[in-house]
């Protein structure tokens, strides 16, 4: 649904790791208005439903995102596509289902599964401390006969993960420091930098509360296809091992993050 300009000033008074949800809720109460955009009334009479303390249904899981899909520049992948796909795995696995059997039927915000997007390795919407965190990934390769040896991807690595192999006269890209941000690419002049690989890499485990933790990477980048198998996997050891709605994180920490992969 668009939204007009004013309307989106408005909504960005929402703490961000709300914003996701109160747009839309939003958009529902201009749709259930009849309205075919978003005007600053529909986010101030959603506002005053909250204020009110009017219960919203939750459904046990939250997606959240960065900017990228609004045109940031530093996008190495765009996460709308797999949201979307998690999203209808999510409502599918009822998990506010299985929260309000584990919780009494009291749902809250800090049992919700919190699935965090960046588009690129800034990690603006902080994937760190999501219970799975996903974050856009490009790996990128040196294809050595086109390489002139110009060092301009030295200078362009923020990471100084490339550096010069004065032997072959090529540039050479350090894994261990490597984020796969992909900004080296576009840097060569002689087009010598290939996107090798691209997908997400994938965190899990990550917290607030009062035993905060930054999730755990499962080494590499995957694809769409798999990055959803994880993540229904870690859903799979959550509905096995949570007790009385306790996080990801402390499920995993209990049992093991290799049981992810095994
Ligand atoms: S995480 Fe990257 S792509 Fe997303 S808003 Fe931040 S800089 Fe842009
Ligand atoms: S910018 Fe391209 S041509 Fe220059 S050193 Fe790097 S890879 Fe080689
Ligand atoms: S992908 Fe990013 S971190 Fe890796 S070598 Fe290129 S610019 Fe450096």
């Amino acid at each position: 649904m668009n939204w007009t300009r004013e309307a989106e000033e408005a909504v960005k008074k929402a703490p961000f790791f709300v914003r996701r949800r109160v747009r839309l809720e939003v958009e529902k109460e201009a749709a259930g208005q009849g309205a075919d955009r978003v005007l600053p009334k529909h986010v101030a009479q959603c506002r005053q439903k909250f204020l009110s303390g009017k219960p919203v249904e939750s459904k046990g899981f939250e997606i959240e995102a960065c900017f990228g899909a609004s045109g940031c520049k530093n996008r190495a992948n765009g996460s709308e596509e797999l949201a979307g796909e998690l999203e209808t795995m999510l409502l599918r696995r009822d998990i506010a289902g299985f929260l309000k059997e584990r919780t009494n039927g009291e749902v809250k915000f800090h049992h919700e599964l919190r699935v965090c997007f960046s588009d690129c390795p800034n990690a603006c919407s902080r994937p760190q401390i999501a219970d799975i965190g996903i974050i856009g990934a490009v790996r990128a390769g040196i294809i050595e006969d086109k390489c002139g040896g110009c060092g301009t991807c030295v200078e362009a690595c923020t990471e100084g993960a490339i550096h010069m192999d004065r032997g072959a006269a090529v540039a050479r890209i350090d894994a261990n420091s490597c984020v796969m941000c992909g900004k080296c690419i576009p840097e060569c002049p002689s087009g010598a930098i290939e996107e090798a690989q691209k997908g997400w890499r994938i965190l899990a485990g990550g917290k607030l509360g009062r035993h905060p933790q930054l999730g755990k990477e499962m080494e590499g980048i995957y694809s769409r296809e798999e990055a959803i198998k994880l993540v229904e996997r870690c859903l799979e050891l959550y509905f096995a091992h949570s007790v009385g709605g306790e996080r990801l994180g402390a499920v995993l920490n209990k049992i093991g993050y290799d049981r992810i992969k095994s």
